[in-house]
């Protein structure tokens, strides 16, 4: 496998609106697009610096993945997401390197996108997301 380039990285916010609000107004950045992702819990922002995307990350529910880890570590970069153009090959590639996989197929993320993540205990503390069309 080898990535292509840093697809996003994912940010971890307590209100998207706000955080927006920084984005466009401080760094000159224009989000693209808004959209609420139901089965994760999140409604996400999307920025694009040059071929990479900022996804900032609301919870929608105290109970989903974001609602706890903004319950555990606040605000701050969740993810790191590599651009892969086999997203399932991938991950099958990294389990049989002994990656602890959350996904071991791909499914669908924001815009459409196929996505899979590696355990952060796998990944010296990097929540890593595979993504690709
Ligand atoms: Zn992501």
């Amino acid at each position: 496998m080898k990535p292509t380039h840093i697809e996003h990285i994912g940010i971890a916010v307590k209100n998207l609106d706000e955080s927006i609000a920084y984005y466009q107004k401080v760094l000159g950045l224009e989000c693209y697009a808004v959209e609420e992702i139901k089965d994760q819990k999140v409604k996400t922002a999307f920025f694009k610096v040059g071929q990479t995307k900022i996804e900032l990350l609301e919870s929608t529910d105290p109970e989903g993945p974001i609602g706890k880890f903004l319950e555990k570590k606040g605000e701050g970069i969740h993810h790191l997401a590599f651009a892969m153009d086999d997203v399932s090959g991938a991950l099958k590639e990294a389990g049989e390197k002994g990656i602890r996989l959350i996904d071991k197929q791909p499914r669908k993320g924001a815009e459409g996108l196929s996505i899979g993540f590696l355990h952060p205990k796998s990944t010296h503390g990097v929540l890593t997301e595979f993504c690709g069309k």
